[in-house]
């Protein structure tokens, strides 16, 4: 075994279900006493239940959370803030209430606790994307990092299943990636084969049986340990990608990644041979690429970049926005297996041996 260096990130997390009675005595420990709630707008429902949980301690609540967190956003809620002498923030919903919350916290160091509801895995990372101007950036601060996250498995049972399959498939996204990043070591080896298990076993149970609550159970505990393995490593092709199409084409973030993936993984399959035996384990065998395009299209979610609104002549421009900023990655960046990768992900194809990207 190669030498390592692990840092441990600080935070406390509850799990189960039900969790959410815990909230008032979480939000104490913190030493808050005039709590901001935030949430998306499709979030209300459960933005009220956080301020009913909260009972006195609630001090207002803002449910304007946006994809991406966009700054404008930002400076609305941090306004609202000081009206309110804000002392700490509770979020409740997927990566966008988090990226919000963690935007407040950039500005004002308040503590935050969060209640994830999708499996994006932000509440465990240091990392803030914002946009301003149609322009997303993302830094990495542990002034961002929630100091207490409780997952309650119960919150999870109304993301819709096609979202919680594409979800599931971001946070496994995280721990395959992760595997073959320069700054892997055996600690994040670890948690990113046991969150690739968890959720390739629970994403086709929860989409025959939304209300699976044990499905339910494994595809948050995954999540939350692929959301690590993304706070711990540097991302490659995959997450750049993603990024580039979610910030110049506005792609949806989850479904994004779900078709990408498979195709990002063909890409580097030339190099990652021993990240790929461990997906293989996780996966049960097979081939990892091909098993993953397998179970997202039946499971229903889409498998092709046309169907979430790219089009075809906007290749081109993915392809001069990615090469346009190198970084590392296990098979160097060139153009024209970028486009073929991206070709392959836009028409939906199952990736195999005859459309590899480098054939
Ligand atoms: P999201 O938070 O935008 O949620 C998608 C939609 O589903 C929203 O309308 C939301 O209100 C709704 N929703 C969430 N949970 C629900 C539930 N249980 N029931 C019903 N509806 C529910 O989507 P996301 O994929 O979780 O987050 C995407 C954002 O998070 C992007 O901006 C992405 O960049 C960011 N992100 C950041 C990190 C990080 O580490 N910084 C990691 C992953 C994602």
């Amino acid at each position: 075994m190669p030498d390592f260096t692990y840092q441990g990130l600080a935070s406390r997390v509850v799990f189960g279900r039900g969790t959410i009675s815990a909230l008032k005595r979480e939000v104490e420990a913190l030493g808050c006493r005039r709590v901001l709630v935030v949430s998306t707008s499709q979030q209300t429902a459960d933005a009220d239940r956080v301020k009913a949980r909260l009972g006195d301690l609630h001090a207002a609540t803002f449910s304007g959370a946006a994809m991406h967190t966009p700054t404008d956003v930002t400076a609305r809620v941090l306004e609202l803030v000081q009206e309110q002498a804000i002392d700490g923030v509770v979020a409740i919903g997927g990566g966008s209430s988090i990226g919000l919350s963690k935007a407040i916290a950039l500005h004002t160091d308040l503590p935050q606790l969060v209640v994830p509801t999708t499996y994006a895995g932000s509440e465990m990372t240091p990392i803030l994307g914002q946009t301003e101007n149609g322009v997303k950036t993302t830094q990495r601060t542990l002034r961002v990092l929630p100091e207490t996250v409780v997952y309650d498995v119960e919150l999870t049972l109304t993301l819709p299943p096609l979202m919680s399959v594409a979800s599931g498939l971001n946070a496994l996204a995280h721990a395959a990636e992760a595997l073959y990043a320069q700054d892997c070591n055996p600690i994040v080896s670890l948690m990113a084969s046991e969150g690739i298990t968890a959720l390739y076993d629970s994403l086709p149970r929860i989409k025959s049986d939304p209300a699976d609550l044990d499905a339910r159970a494994s595809a948050l505990y995954g999540s939350w340990l692929c959301g690590i393995c993304l706070a711990s490593t540097s991302m490659g092709l995959h997450h750049k990608l993603c990024h580039t199409l979610g910030g110049t084409l506005n792609l949806p973030h989850a479904e994004t990644h779900a078709v990408v993936l498979p195709h990002a993984l063909a890409y580097n399959t030339p190099a990652v041979t021993d990240a790929l035996k461990i997906m293989e384990r996780a996966l049960g065998g097979g081939d990892v690429p091909a098993k993953l395009y397998d179970m997202t299209k039946s499971s229903g979610a889409t498998v092709a970049l046309k169907d979430l609104g790219m089009a075809e002549s906007d290749i081109p421009v993915v392809v001069q926005a990615v090469m346009s900023k190198p970084y590392a990655n296990p098979v160097p960046l060139s153009a024209g297996a970028i486009e073929k990768l991206l070709r392959n992900a836009w028409g939906g194809v199952r990736p195999d041996q005859s459309n590899s990207p480098h054939a």
